[in-house]
């Protein structure tokens, strides 16, 4: 018998219009509901506020990177001058994360609506930013009700920060397949989030306004991002979270210049996972057909076009080396130092 342990997280998931939005709040009981966005998803939470109608409490258009608190503290004091009763999240993970940092507060009841391929919203996963200084928590309390898939609120992601978007999705399968808890219902979610990410970015990247390929993003995003809230991550996010805080780095792109080279890293002790994702890439060498697709869909491949200076090589490999967390592969400082200077390059990963 091959023994594992599963735990799901509840979530109803709705493929389907935003508008859904107004019978869940009226399932849910709700009449005073605050909607969550940034700057530029306005007229999209304006769409939904009139959806909702009376149930809408207003809209709170002051979502940031990264969930500072300050912000947050803000949305609270509408929250409670207008006594909402619910949250609705329309955007990427920053509207998400200001959702989930009002609910750790309040418990208020969440319905995300995400338009980015984050995954935020399926995950118990809150970072919140205050003092320069990102602390990461999980618990149940923050993890979305409600997820509504709305592909038509996609079209218009920017065509790089979609594809970009859409590698962090990638990363979160490709970690769940080697993860310490990693399991089949696992690897099934992650195999065909991966399956289906690879299949729609290409079409994203010819045809950004083709509804297929959208939904095959989106919907490959739910399932990476399934995965990212059901298992632990290793090195490659690790990495992410190090170096983008540190050098103050954009959020997915970091993800797609340094994923084909964590996996590398991790290759020789996740033969399992390296098997599924060379059936599914049709390569051998997966963390060369990442790399590989990273140039043809022209998303970031070196963390120096995005600003690290090299001098930062030695700082990330410190990070990385620093607080012990598991990986398959055992941590080699020497290494390490390689992965990330060849991320840092953008050369192509080698065996
Ligand atoms: P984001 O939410 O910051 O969005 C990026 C930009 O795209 C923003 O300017 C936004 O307004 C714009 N945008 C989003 N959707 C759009 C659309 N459909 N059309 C046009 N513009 C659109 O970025 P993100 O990559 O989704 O999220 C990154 C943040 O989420 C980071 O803070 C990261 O740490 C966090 N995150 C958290 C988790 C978790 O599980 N807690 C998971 C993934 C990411």
């Amino acid at each position: 018998m091959n023994a594992f342990t599963y735990t799901a997280h509840p979530a109803r998931v709705i493929f389907g219009p935003a508008e859904r939005v107004a019978d869940e709040a009226e399932r849910l009981g709700l009449s005073r509901v605050l909607i969550l966005c940034g700057p530029l998803l306005q007229e999209a939470a304006a769409t939904i506020a009139a959806s909702l109608g009376d149930r809408c409490a207003g809209i709170f258009a002051g979502a940031a990177m990264h969930t500072p608190v300050a912000v947050t503290e803000q949305a609270m004091r509408i929250v409670q001058d207008r006594r909402v009763d619910g949250l609705v999240a329309v955007g990427g993970g920053s509207a998400i994360g200001l959702s989930k940092a009002i609910a750790l507060r309040t418990d208020l009841i969440q319905i995300a609506i995400p338009t980015t391929y984050a995954g935020s919203e399926m995950t118990p996963i809150l970072g919140e930013t205050a003092n320069g200084k990102k602390d990461t928590r999980s618990t149940p309390r923050v993890l979305p009700e409600v997820v509504v898939y709305d592909v038509t609120l996609t079209m218009e992601l920017p065509t790089e920060l979609s594809l970009a978007s859409g590698f962090n999705a990638i990363a979160h399968a490709v970690e769940a397949l080697y993860a310490k808890e990693a399991n089949p219902i696992v690897d099934m979610l992650a195999a065909e989030g991966v399956r289906s990410l690879v299949r729609g970015l290409p079409g994203i990247a010819i045809e950004p306004a083709n509804v297929v390929a959208r939904s095959d993003a989106l919907y490959g995003a739910w399932l990476c991002g399934t995965c990212l809230g059901l298992v632990g991550m290793s090195l490659h996010h690790k990495l992410c979270h190090a170096i983008g805080g540190t050098f103050d780095l954009p959020h997915a792109e970091t993800h797609c210049a340094i994923l084909p080279h964590a996996l590398q890293y991790n290759a020789p002790a996740a033969p399992g996972a390296m098997a599924i994702l060379a059936g599914i890439l049709d390569d051998p060498m997966p963390a060369r057909a990442l790399y590989d697709l990273a140039g043809a869909l022209r998303v970031p491949r070196a963390l120096r076009d995005l600003g690290m200076p090299e001098e930062g090589i030695d700082r990330a490999t410190d990070l990385a080396m620093a607080n012990a967390y598991w990986n398959p592969r055992p941590l080699e400082r020497a290494s390490v130092r390689d992965c990330i200077a060849a991320a840092w390059s953008g050369t192509p990963p080698r065996p």
